[in-house]
């Protein structure tokens, strides 16, 4: 078994390694045919090598891994698209010398993009089955920084050097391509989860490529591209690290679900999301200082969208650091500090209304016990299922909060005492109504004291935690698992 396992382990190892050792060979090989223009069918079948691996290596993963079959059909679609376009290509300049622009080719090099956009939002999904919006705005912010430049210094100058409608649309529509992957991109690797060895390859293959693409609009513009020149190297490398990338052993955790919601705003993401923000109004002033007309409307545009885009990437961080202000980490329960600012605004609405408002104040039995008897971890566990009941046991606009270490306050609001107590004995008998299990198959024997206090019999805010925190200390007096209202003691001692 274990050799079998090894054997397997090797096997994967030696198809990656054997992808990333083909590339300088492949493209080396093909150099040096090019240079010295030999067999024209060879070359091509060189060039096309890189995308047939990449192909060849997303298949087999999709054989052997279910989980990532749609993902990896995708990708192999994408590669053989481009692939089948190589070929066209060549033939076609092969049979008629030049190509025509456009040809029957670019619809294979053109659905290459969808194919991969939509392979990489799948493993971007399962990655975060949430939305992490705070991500998809960082995403959005760079595409459309990215997206000025591509439009200011490809898009607008290619169409307009490039006749006829029909043209123009093609090749508006490679840099349209790219910066869909450019988004997409952007959101995969600035998203929350692992990041595996197969994410970073998949990570390069994405810049290489889209800088050789860039490359080549450029020297297309300036008429500086001539056919295999450096560009082919970069292209073929990027085809087989993304091979290497999905016959990785770490292919499979690209689409581990991450456990954080959000990722951290560390130094370097808030550089690059600050190189994006400053893309169009550095561009104008560049153009304005070198007296070139500037795009004003589209400068403009584009800096309303960042600014809007930064606000709601604040108006999210605002709302986390808020939520995590008045969260408690372990149960989830409301902070004491939201409770007690919760208790103010209710005790006052109580007052101006004429309502009555009760506050159950509860702490677990014999805690320690429960600490030393089952470990921390076992108290943890405790702590989060009579967080659990209590939610079950309260009606939905009742406040449940964590006051302290393992004590819970419950804000009542219009609640008469006699309900108060209705509620507090419910609970009381809720949360020692069942063993808890604390792990190692280990049950747990726990019951709460629980102090009720109300309004109008507390005048103010303070005496009403005061009388509720008294009731609470003559509750475990009493021996314990009781309720107590101010003096008044009921319930009775959990049978064992
Ligand atoms: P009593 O019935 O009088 O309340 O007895 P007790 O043992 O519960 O006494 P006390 O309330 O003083 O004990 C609280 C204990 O709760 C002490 C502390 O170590 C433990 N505790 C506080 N916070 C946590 C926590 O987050 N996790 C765990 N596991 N234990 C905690
Ligand atoms: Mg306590
Ligand atoms: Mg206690």
């Amino acid at each position: 078994m274990t050799n079998a396992v090894s054997a397997v382990a090797a096997r994967r190892i030696a198809g990656w390694h054997v992808c990333l050792a083909a590339a300088p060979l492949a493209i080396a090989a093909y150099y040096l045919l090019v240079h010295f223009g030999l067999w024209p069918g060879t070359q091509v079948a060189l060039y096309v090598s890189a995308n047939a691996t990449f192909a060849a290596c997303a298949l087999v993963t999709a054989r052997r891994n279910r989980e990532l079959r749609p993902i990896m059909l995708l990708m192999a679609g994408s590669a053989l698209a481009g692939m089948v376009a190589d070929i066209t290509f060549y033939f076609l300049a092969l049979v008629n010398e030049e190509v025509a622009y456009p040809s029957v080719a670019d619809i294979g090099y053109l659905l290459a993009y969808p194919l991969m956009a939509a392979g990489l939002l799948l493993i971007i999904r399962r990655r975060t089955p949430g939305w992490d919006g705070a991500s998809a705005i960082d995403a959005a912010i760079i595409a459309v920084g990215a997206g000025y430049l591509v439009y200011e210094y490809i898009i607008g100058p290619t169409v307009s050097v490039t006749p006829g409608t029909f043209t123009k649309l093609v090749s508006a529509a490679y840099p349209v391509g790219d910066l869909m992957l450019i988004m997409v991109g952007a959101r995969l690797v600035l998203g929350a989860g692992p990041r595996s060895f197969a994410l970073r390859l998949v990570a390069g293959y994405l810049g290489t490529v889209l800088f050789a693409d860039t490359f080549y609009s450029v020297q297309s513009l300036n008429g500086t591209y001539h056919v295999a020149n450096f560009l082919d190297a970069i292209w073929m490398a990027g085809c087989f690290m993304f091979a290497a990338a999905v016959i990785h052993p770490s292919a499979a955790e690209m689409i581990t679900q991450s456990n954080a919601v959000t990722p951290d705003a560390t130094t370097s993401r808030l550089a690059v999301l600050a190189l994006a923000a400053v893309t169009a109004p550095a561009s104008l002033l560049i153009q304005y200082v070198t007296d070139r007309r500037p795009h004003v409307i589209a400068a403009a545009a584009v800096c309303i969208v960042l600014f809007l885009l930064v606000l709601a990437r604040m108006a999210g961080l605002v709302r986390a650091q808020r939520l995590a202000a008045i969260t408690d980490g372990l149960t989830g329960l409301r902070s004491r500090r939201y409770f007690e600012e919760a208790l103010g605004n209710e005790a006052a609405r109580a007052g101006r209304n004429g309502l009555p408002l009760g506050v159950l104040l509860l702490d677990i039995d014999h805690f320690k016990r429960v600490n030393d008897t089952y470990g921390h971890a076992g108290g943890d566990r405790v702590l989060v299922e009579v967080t659990h009941r209590l939610r079950e046991l309260v009606r939905p606009g009742d406040v449940v909060a964590r006051y302290g270490g393992e004590e819970f306050a419950v804000l009542l609001p219009a609640t008469s005492p006699t309900e108060a107590l209705d509620i507090a004995e419910r609970v009381r008998r809720g949360v020692a109504a069942a063993p808890i299990a604390v792990g190692d198959g280990q049950l747990a024997r726990v019951s709460v004291s629980v102090g009720v206090a109300g309004m109008p019999s507390s005048a103010t805010v303070g005496e009403l935690v005061l009388a509720a925190d008294r009731a609470l200390y003559a509750a475990k007096h009493a021996g314990r698992n009781q309720v107590a209202v101010a003096e008044r003691i009921t319930g009775s001692p959990l049978a064992a």
